[in-house]
């Protein structure tokens, strides 16, 4: 019997990862768990999120015939590295996938990675790992040459109950700020929105691919887990859909609370549904507003209004749904651009606020980086150069603006799991020591 390592590295090595804040299941290693154990693999995962050991360290020791390990963009590094330390130690067969490989697969074909999976196509591993070339989105290597095969969307209904005996046994991790112990639940792989920034609807070839809401709902009954996290990209999108999920919820008696993802201007048109939701358990919608002038969103082809924003403040105001509002904090800005947001979240009394650096993705993108360094592609890094400050002058602007919502955070009282202090202190120390190095 083969024995399988399945492998998610850190987010981050920096100060500012989001471990014991926000934590998140390793649903994809669950599922390949649940698809490799049924045929009779031993399957052993390694999540350094929630792993104390290093990777080196864990592996010490130990023997397995393969890895598969999955990364995000700026996780690639610490893959790379896991993959190289298991080629050398255990010496099997090495596949890399998950959201990078389905970008970029090419960044990963490397001396010692074996095969690149780069499609949701899980299914396929059995005989991939027993030798056959077949299957669609893969590459892989012979004689220092890389071949590969056609790529092709998933069906998300072809995807099995996932494995969650990891999951349960860290009962203490895996949170989402106050809500702990969060079980991913994805009902649809891709989006069907093309946001210029956004890379999660080039995800399975960018086919959008939804599950039937009676299997979602079952999934959900079948663990009585509190909290639940709907991970699609877009839950809020098929107004029918969600009306039938509320319904069927409420219908089987199931209480939970939820957090999912939904667009600013679907919160808009339908306030009923948000205030349904919110009647079944629905605690934080993570709604990605983006700017506050309707020249940015149509330049980030959001096809969504300022005035939709606004509305999607008030609904979730109305119904007591903590709204998570995501911004984009633009390369085009200059001093003021910081300020007006600062304001403008000020005045909307937004409490919960997440903001990102607009991040060109790889692959998607042809920017000019300034950056090699893929560890910096965290949405907390500038990758391409300002378009009106200088680098440190832009930095400067950012981490004063990461002050003020930190300072604000207190002053409302959430995140009081957080050391404000230590965060703050930290960011007035990077704004210091921000130097020549960055002019
Ligand atoms: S930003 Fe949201 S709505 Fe836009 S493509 Fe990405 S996931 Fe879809």
């Amino acid at each position: 019997m083969s024995r399988v390592l399945l492998v998610r590295p850190e987010e981050s090595r920096s100060k500012y990862d989001f471990q014991g804040v926000i934590e998140n299941e390793c649903l994809e290693l669950e599922w390949i768990m649940a698809i490799l154990e049924a045929e009779g693999y031993e399957v052993t995962i390694f999540d350094r999120q929630v792993e104390r050991k290093t990777f080196a360290a864990f592996l010490t020791g130990q023997e397995f015939d393969v890895f598969y390990g999955e990364c995000r963009c700026f996780q690639e590094p610490f893959l790379l590295e896991y993959a190289e330390l298991f080629k050398k130690q255990c010496g099997g067969l090495v596949i890399a996938g998950g959201i990078h490989a389905q970008i970029c697969p090419e960044r990963l074909y490397k001396d010692y990675i074996d095969i690149v999976l780069s499609g949701f196509n899980y299914y396929d591993l059995p005989a991939i790992i027993a030798g056959e070339r077949t299957a669609a989105n893969l590459s892989w290597q012979e004689a220092g040459e890389w071949h590969s095969t056609a790529k092709q969307p998933v069906d998300i209904r072809k995807m099995p109950r996932p494995n969650r005996s990891y999951f349960y046994a860290h009962p203490e991790r895996y949170q989402y700020l106050d809500m702990k112990h969060a079980m991913w639940v994805r009902s649809a792989f891709s989006c069907p929105y093309r946001c210029r920034f956004c890379v999660r609807s080039h995800m399975n070839g960018g086919v959008y691919s939804r599950r039937d809401v009676n299997d979602l709902v079952d999934e959900i009954e079948e663990n009585d887990n509190e909290n639940v996290y709907l991970v699609d990209d877009d839950f809020l999108f098929d107004e029918n859909y969600v009306r039938t999920f509320i319904h069927t919820i409420k219908e089987r008696g199931i209480h939970r609370k939820y957090i999912c993802y939904g667009r600013a201007d679907f919160i808009a048109a339908h306030e009923d549904i948000i205030r349904d939701f919110k009647d079944i358990g629905l605690v934080y919608v993570l709604s990605g507003l983006e700017d506050i002038s309707d020249e940015r969103l149509i330049s980030y082809d959001k096809r969504n209004t300022v005035a939709n924003n606004e509305r999607c403040i008030a609904v979730c105001k109305k119904y007591d749904v903590r709204l998570m509002a995501m911004f984009i904090l633009g390369l085009d800005w200059r001093g003021k651009d910081f300020h007006k947001l600062y304001r403008y979240i000020r005045q909307n009394d937004l409490k919960h606020v997440a903001v990102s650096i607009y991040t060109p993705e790889i692959g998607i993108s042809e920017a000019e980086y300034i950056t090699d360094d893929l560890t910096h592609f965290d949405y907390l890094h500038l990758v391409a150069r300002p378009v009106h400050l200088s680098v440190r002058q832009w930095y400067f602007h950012y981490y004063v603006l990461l002050i003020r919502l930190f300072l604000k955070a207190q002053r409302d009282g959430i995140y009081d799991f957080l050391d404000y202090g230590s965060y703050i202190r930290s960011f007035i120390r990077t704004i210091l020591r921000r130097g020549e190095d960055d002019a």
